[in-house]
C-alpha cells in the first residue's frame, strides 16, 4: 500500500512543495529495495517536509558521505550508492558487512518508511491545526468587516443623506476637524453623511475672499461628484472650464481637456473660492452630527504621543478644549499645527499677484488662459460670468510694495505689453482700480510623521504650485480615499491600530498626488523665462509639443487635469518634449553647438523632473504596490 501511496505521489508533485526527493540510495545487498537519502521521497509541505527531515535525523541510521575519485560514496549501515549510474555496488563496503544479512535490512527499511510515514501522520496533523486556527482568525475578521459594511451601521455608523448620528453613551465627537476651507468644508460633510460625529473648527465662518482655489480641474469635479457635492458649483455663477489655451510670442494652441468619454456634465469650474466654500460649509451643516463652530485652534492636545483634540480659543475669546479619537488638521498653506504632525519644508519659488478685470472677454471663452510671459507665466481664467482672474507670478518672495505704487508699475510696464490685446485695457483698468491681492506659492511634499490620533489634509499636507490649478483637485482625491479606508471602522478609538492602518492613505494617494505635484513643480521651471539657451529651447519645445495635438495635447492636458493619474505617463511626455527639443535643434544639420544645447537641454530636463519626482517617493510613485502599508487591512473592531 505505501510503495503504490509513494508511485502516485512522486508522480502527483504538489506545486510549491520541496522538490523532488534525493538521488536514490540502493540497499547494498538486496537489489531490488530503495531508500532515499535525506529529502524525504515525496513532495511534501514545507512544514511536513521538514518533520519528515528532523525523523531522518533522528533516525539511527548515521549516513557518512565521502568522496573519492571524483565520485561520492555513501556508506552506511544498510545503505549504500555510486552517485554515478546505477553501477555495480560498492566493492569495497568495509562498513557494510552487516548488511550482507538480508533480513536485518529489510526490517531497517520498514522501520524507515514506518517513521516516514509516522511523521507524515503528525505534520498533517500539525499542518491541519495551524490551518484551523488561520481560517478562525480570517473568519472573525471577515465577519467584523462584513457585519459592518452590512448592518454594523444601524446601531453603530449610520451611513445616511441626512447623518443619523449614534445612539448616546459614547464619546461625543468621532472627528474633530481643523479649517472649513475646501478640505475641511468637504471632508465634514463626507464623513458626518457616513454617520460619524464631527466637530468642525473653523477661524472665520464668513465668507472668504481670495485668489486661491478658483478652477477646479475636471479630475477634481469628478472627486466632487464622488462625494455627492457637486450641487456645490451651482447657484454661484461657475462657470464650465473646457481646456486651455497657450499663448507664446504672439501665438496660441488651443488645449481642450479629453472629456469625449465622459458625462457631458463632466468640465472643469471655475469660480468665486468663497461662494464654493460657502456651499460646501452650509451643506455639511445640514447635517444633524455635523457641528461646525467659530474658532482658532491654538494646538493639539497629546497624551503618551497621541493625539487626544484639539484646545482653541472661540468667538469670544474663552479658552476651550475638544477631544475626539481622530483630529484631522485642514488648516491650509499658513497652518501652524501641521509642524507637529509632519517635516515643515517650504519651498517659496514665487508668489501670485491676482487683479480681477471686467467688462472684457477672453480671446478663447470657456478656457483657462496661460500666457508664456517674461519673467514667468500670466494666467487668466472667467470666475463669473462677468469677471475673470488675473493670476501674474513674480518669482522670488520680495514683491514690489503695493502701497507705494511699485508694483502698479510693475505690472504696467513689465506685464500690460505681454496681455492679449483682447483684455489689455481692462488689464490697466484693474491695476487703476487697486484691488491688487498677493499670495506666496509653496511647494510643500507630504513628509507626513504618522502620528496615533491625527491626520493631515489639505494645503496643510501637500502643497504644488498653483500654475496648474490642482490642489483643490487632490485635496478632494484625498477625501475620497480616506472616507474609503475609514468606512468599514465603526470605532476610532484604536489610535495606535488606526495609525498604522492609516498609513496606506500616503501611498495610495500618490498616483494622484505625485502626477499633479510634479506637473505643476516642471511645467513652472519649464514655463518661466530665462536666459539660457538650452532652457529657452525647452520652453520653446514645450510650446511647440503641445501645439501639435492629438496625444502630445491631450496627454499632458488629461494629466494636468487630474483625469489621467499617472506619473509614469508623465515621465514620459516629459521625455518626449526634450526630445521633440532636441529634434528641432539638430534637424536638418546639426552643429557643434548645437549638439551642445541639446545636451544640456536633456541634462536640464533631468534637473527638473529627477529632484521632484525624489521629492515625491520614487517607490511611492512608480510602485505603491511594493509599499508594505499598501496592503494594510482595517483594524479588527
Ligand atoms: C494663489 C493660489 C491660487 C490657487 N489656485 C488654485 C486653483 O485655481 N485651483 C485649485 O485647485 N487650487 C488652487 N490653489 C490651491 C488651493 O487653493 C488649495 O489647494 C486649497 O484651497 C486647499 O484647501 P485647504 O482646505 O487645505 O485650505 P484652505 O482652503 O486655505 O482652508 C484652510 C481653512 O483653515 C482655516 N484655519 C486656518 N488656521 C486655522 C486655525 N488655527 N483654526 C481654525 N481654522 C483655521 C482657514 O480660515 C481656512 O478656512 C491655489 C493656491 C494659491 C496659493
Amino acid at each position: 500500500m505505501l510503495q503504490s501511496f509513494y508511485s502516485y505521489a512522486s508522480h502527483h508533485p504538489i506545486p510549491g512543495h520541496l522538490p523532488r526527493p534525493g538521488p536514490r540510495l540502493r540497499t547494498n545487498c538486496c537489489p531490488g529495495v530503495f531508500a532515499y537519502k535525506r529529502s524525504p521521497p515525496l513532495p511534501l509541505p514545507l512544514p511536513l517536509s521538514l518533520f519528515v527531515l528532523l525523523q531522518h535525523t533522528a533516525t539511527p541510521l548515521p549516513i557518512r558521505e565521502r568522496k573519492r575519485r571524483g565520485r561520492t560514496k555513501i556508506c552506511c549501515r544498510g545503505l549504500e550508492r555510486e552517485s554515478e549510474g546505477d553501477s555495480n555496488h560498492s566493492s569495497g563496503s568495509s562498513c557494510c558487512h552487516w548488511l550482507t544479512n538480508p533480513k536485518k535490512v529489510m526490517i531497517m527499511v520498514d522501520d524507515f518508511i514506518l517513521g516516514t510515514f509516522i511523521a507524515s501522520l503528525l505534520g498533517f496533523i500539525f499542518l491541519y491545526i495551524l490551518r484551523r486556527s488561520a481560517t478562525t482568525k480570517a473568519d472573525k475578521r471577515r465577519r467584523a468587516v462584513g457585519a459592518f459594511n452590512d448592518e454594523i451601521r444601524n446601531d453603530c455608523v449610520r451611513s445616511s443623506e441626512n447623518g443619523e448620528v449614534r445612539p448616546e453613551g459614547g464619546p461625543e465627537t468621532d472627528v474633530i476637524v481643523v479649517g472649513a476651507g475646501v478640505a475641511g468644508a468637504a471632508l465634514a460633510h463626507t464623513l458626518g453623511k457616513d454617520g460619524r460625529r464631527v466637530h468642525v473648527i473653523e477661524r472665520d465662518l464668513t465668507e472668504p475672499d481670495r485668489i486661491v482655489g478658483e478652477l477646479l480641474q475636471p479630475g477634481g469635479y469628478l472627486k466632487l461628484i464622488e462625494l455627492g457635492l457637486q450641487d456645490c458649483v451651482e447657484e454661484i455663477d461657475a462657470q464650465r472650464v473646457v481646456g486651455y489655451a497657450l499663448f507664446k510670442d504672439g501665438r496660441n494652441a488651443r488645449l481642450p481637456y479629453p472629456l469625449e468619454k465622459f458625462h457631458s456634465d463632466v468640465s472643469g469650474r471655475s469660480f468665486h473660492n468663497g461662494r464654493f466654500i460657502q456651499r460646501m460649509r452650509e451643506k455639511a451643516a445640514t447635517l444633524p452630527n455635523v457641528r461646525l463652530e467659530q474658532g482658532t485652534v491654538t494646538s493639539l492636545l497629546e497624551e503618551n504621543r497621541t493625539i487626544k483634540g484639539v484646545q482653541y480659543k472661540t468667538k469670544t475669546g474663552q479658552e476651550l478644549k475638544a477631544y475626539a479619537p481622530l483630529t484631522i488638521v485642514c488648516d491650509g498653506c499658513f497652518s501652524n499645527l501641521r509642524r507637529a504632525l509632519c517635516i515643515p519644508k517650504v519651498d517659496v519659488p514665487s508668489c501670485f499677484v491676482g487683479l480681477v478685470l471686467e467688462n472684457c472677454k477672453l480671446p478663447f471663452p470657456n478656457h483657462g488662459h496661460v500666457i508664456l510671459a517674461d519673467p514667468s507665466p500670466i494666467l487668466f481664467y472667467p470666475i463669473s460670468s462677468t469677471e475673470i482672474r488675473c493670476l501674474v507670478d513674480v518669482p522670488g518672495q520680495k514683491l514690489p510694495p503695493i502701497a507705494n505704487g511699485e508694483m502698479a508699475n510693475y505690472l504696467k510696464t513689465l506685464v500690460a505689453p505681454q496681455v492679449p490685446p483682447e483684455l489689455y485695457s481692462s488689464f490697466i483698468a484693474s491695476i487703476d482700480k487697486g484691488n491688487i491681492r498677493t499670495m506666496p506659492n509653496r511647494n510643500m511634499p507630504a513628509s507626513p510623521y504618522p502620528t496615533p490620533g491625527a491626520l493631515l489634509m489639505g494645503d496643510a499636507f501637500n502643497m504644488r504650485h498653483p500654475l496648474t490649478g490642482g490642489g483643490m483637485t487632490v485635496a478632494l482625491s484625498d477625501i475620497v480615499i480616506l472616507r474609503d479606508l475609514l468606512k468599514p471602522l465603526c470605532d476610532l478609538n484604536d489610535s495606535a491600530l488606526l495609525s498604522r492602518y492609516l498609513e496606506s492613505f500616503y501611498t495610495l494617494r500618490k498616483p494622484m498626488a505625485s502626477t499633479i505635484n510634479t506637473l505643476a513643480g516642471a511645467l513652472y521651471k519649464v514655463f518661466r523665462a530665462s536666459p539660457d539657451q538650452a532652457r529657452k529651447e525647452m520652453r520653446e519645445a514645450c510650446f511647440g509639443y503641445l501645439s501639435l495635438g492629438g496625444v502630445c495635447s491631450t496627454g499632458p492636458v488629461a494629466l494636468l487635469s487630474g483625469l489621467n493619474p499617472r506619473p509614469l505617463s508623465l515621465v514620459l511626455h516629459f521625455f518626449a518634449v526634450a526630445i521633440y527639443g532636441v529634434g528641432r535643434l539638430l534637424l536638418p544639420f546639426p552643429s557643434p553647438k548645437r549638439l551642445w544645447i541639446a545636451a544640456r537641454l536633456i541634462l536640464g530636463a533631468s534637473g527638473i523632473i529627477f529632484p521632484i519626482i525624489k521629492a515625491e517617493g520614487v517607490r511611492q510613485t512608480f510602485f505603491p504596490a511594493t509599499v508594505p502599508a499598501y496592503y494594510r487591512a482595517p483594524p479588527v473592531q
